[in-house]
C-alpha cells in the first residue's frame, strides 16, 4: 500500500449512483475501509446489466461482455465475482460492412472505394499538417471535418443512425463510445498493415485483427448464464463485505463549514469522501450551485428485437452492422454462450437504434422480418432460418452518448469540487464508456 491509496484508510465513504461502476467503486473502496455505502435512486442495483425476461430465460440487453479487458483487470474482476464464474469466450466479432461480412474484425470498413479514400485520406492529412495550429476539434462535426468527403459522408449518416443526433451536437469524445463513429479501413492482409501501423498516422487509419497484432482478446462471461448474474455476485459479496446500501430518490452534496454531508431523501450522513459514478449530468444534478445551464449527455433510443429459433448458426458472439443501409447496429448470438428458453431454443437479438419519432419506432412490429432478414445478410441466421417467437422492447434510454459542451462543463465542475469540496469528491472514469477503461480509471486513483 503507497501513501496515495493510504488516504481512504479507514474513511467514511459514500458512493452515488448503481450498476457495475457503483459496484466496483464499492469493491475498490472496501480494501480500505469497512465504512462504505452506495446510495442509489433504484432499489434494484443492477442497472444495465439487469436481464430481460423472456420465455422462461434471462437475457442481456443487447451483447454485454466483460470484453477489452487485460491480465491485470481480468484478475481484478475475478478476485470480485469469482474466477469461476467466468468463462474467456476469447474475441468473437464479426462485422457486415459494404454487403460482406468480415469475420473476427470489429473495426469499420466504411468506404467501398477504400484505395481511393486512403489516398484522399492522405493528401487532406498533409494538408492537416500545414495547417496544424488552425485545428480546434471539440465536436464530432470538428473530426469529420478532417476526414475525406466520401468518407465525412457514410460517419454523418452512421452518426444519425447510432446516436440520433447530428455531428455536431455531439462531443468528439463520442468516438470512444462508439466503433461505428470511427474511421478505419482495412487496406491490405493484416501483414503489411501491421507494418504501416508502427506509424501512428497508419495507425490510426488503417485496421487490422486484434489477432494478428497480438492484443488481448479477453471477453468474459458467465457461461450458460446472463451478465445480471455477475451482478448479482458482486451485490452478494459486496454485501457480505459490509457494504450498506441507501436508496434515496432525492440526493443532495452540501459542503457545511469544514464538512462534506449527502442529503438522502431528508437523511443527513457525513462522508469523508464522495465517489459519483453517475452520468455527468446526474451528477451536477446533486449540487445546489448550479455548474451549467447546458445538457451533457444524450441517451440513445433503441429497439431490442429478440427472436427464439432453433438452431444456432453462427459461431460468433456478435456482428456489427458497420453498413448505413440496414438498421442494426448489432445482432448478438446470446445463446451460444448465455441461456436458451426454456423450450430450449435459441435466442438472437438485434439493436437497432432509432429516433423516437420515427417510424420503426412507431411501428416497430411491422419491421419485425425486415429485421430478421437483416440477421440473414449479417449471417447469424441461416438462409432459411425461421424464427419461433419473437419480443420488441422499446427502450427510450439506453446508452449516453456526451454532447457538446461535456468538455467544458465537466472543467468547470472539477473547478467546483477542487475549490469548494476540497477535491474529495471523485469521478471515476467519467467520460468513458466500457467497464475495462472503468477499472483501469479506479486503478488510477487507488494506485494499484
Ligand atoms: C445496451 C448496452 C450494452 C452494453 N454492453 C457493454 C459491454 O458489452 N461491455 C462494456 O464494457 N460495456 C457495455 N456497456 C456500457 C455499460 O453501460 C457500462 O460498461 C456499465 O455497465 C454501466 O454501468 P453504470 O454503473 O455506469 O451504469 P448503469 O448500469 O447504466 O446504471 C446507472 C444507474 O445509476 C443510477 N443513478 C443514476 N443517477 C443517480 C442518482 N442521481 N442517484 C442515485 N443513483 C443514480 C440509476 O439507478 C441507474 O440504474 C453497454 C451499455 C449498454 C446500454
Amino acid at each position: 500500500m503507497n501513501s496515495e491509496n493510504k488516504k481512504f484508510d479507514n474513511k467514511k465513504i459514500i458512493i452515488v449512483g448503481s450498476g457495475f461502476r457503483a459496484m466496483m467503486t464499492a469493491y475498490f473502496c472496501l480494501n480500505f475501509s469497512k465504512d462504505v455505502s452506495i446510495i442509489s435512486n433504484n432499489k434494484n442495483i443492477h442497472g444495465v446489466m439487469g436481464p430481460i425476461k423472456w420465455q422462461g430465460g434471462n437475457f442481456d440487453k443487447g451483447y454485454h461482455f466483460f470484453d477489452g479487458f487485460n491480465k491485470n483487470t481480468k484478475k481484478i474482476l475475478e478476485d470480485f465475482v469469482g474466477k469461476e464464474n467466468l468463462f474467456d469466450f476469447g474475441y468473437g466479432a464479426t462485422t457486415y460492412t459494404n454487403r460482406k461480412i468480415y469475420y473476427d474484425h470489429a473495426i469499420p470498413y466504411w468506404p467501398h472505394k477504400s484505395y481511393y479514400f486512403a489516398f484522399e485520406a492522405l493528401v487532406k492529412y498533409f494538408t492537416q499538417i500545414l495547417n496544424n495550429n488552425k485545428i480546434n476539434i471539440r465536436s464530432y462535426r470538428d473530426i469529420l471535418n478532417t476526414y475525406p468527403s466520401n468518407i465525412r459522408k457514410v460517419l454523418e449518416e452512421a452518426c444519425l443512425r447510432n446516436t440520433n443526433l447530428e455531428a455536431e451536437q455531439l462531443s468528439h469524445l463520442v468516438c470512444g463510445y462508439s466503433h461505428f463513429l470511427c474511421y478505419r479501413q482495412t487496406l491490405l492482409p493484416d501483414f503489411f498493415s501491421n507494418i504501416l501501423k508502427k506509424t501512428d498516422f497508419f495507425n490510426k487509419r488503417i485496421a487490422s485483427r486484434r489477432k494478428s497484432l497480438n492484443l488481448d482478446r479477453i471477453s468474459l462471461y458467465p457461461k450458460g448464464k446472463y451478465i445480471g448474474y455477475i451482478a448479482e455476485i458482486m451485490e452478494s459479496r459486496l454485501r457480505k463485505l459490509g457494504l450498506k446500501f441507501i436508496v434515496s430518490n432525492n440526493t443532495k452534496i452540501i459542503k457545511k463549514n469544514e464538512d462534506l454531508l449527502i442529503n438522502c431523501d431528508g437523511s443527513l450522513l457525513n462522508a469523508d469522501y464522495i465517489f459519483l459514478t453517475t452520468e455527468l449530468d446526474s451528477a451536477l444534478d446533486l449540487f445546489e450551485e448550479k455548474v451549467t445551464e447546458k445538457k451533457n449527455n444524450h441517451y440513445v433510443s433503441q429497439i431490442f428485437y429478440y427472436f427464439s429459433t432453433n438452431k444456432l448458426f453462427s459461431k460468433y458472439q456478435y456482428v456489427h452492422g458497420n453498413d448505413i443501409n440496414i438498421n442494426t447496429n448489432r445482432a448478438t448470438n446470446i445463446s451460444l454462450y448465455g441461456e436458451k428458453t426454456s423450450s430450449n431454443e435459441y435466442v438472437l437479438s438485434a439493436e437497432v437504434p432509432t429516433n423516437i419519432n420515427s417510424e420503426i419506432w412507431k411501428n416497430s412490429d411491422k419491421f419485425k422480418d425486415v429485421i430478421w432478414k437483416e440477421l440473414e445478410l449479417m449471417k447469424i441466421i441461416d438462409k432459411n432460418q425461421i424464427y419461433t417467437n419473437y419480443k420488441i422492447f422499446n427502450l427510450e434510454k439506453t446508452l449516453s452518448v456526451p454532447l457538446i459542451d461535456f468538455e467544458d462543463s465537466l472543467k468547470e465542475f472539477k473547478n467546483l469540487i477542487n475549490l469548494k469540496y476540497s477535491s474529495k469528491v471523485l469521478l471515476p472514469g467519467i467520460g468513458t464508456f466500457t467497464r475495462n477503461i472503468f477499472i483501469e480509471s479506479l486503478k488510477e486513483i487507488f494506485k494499484q
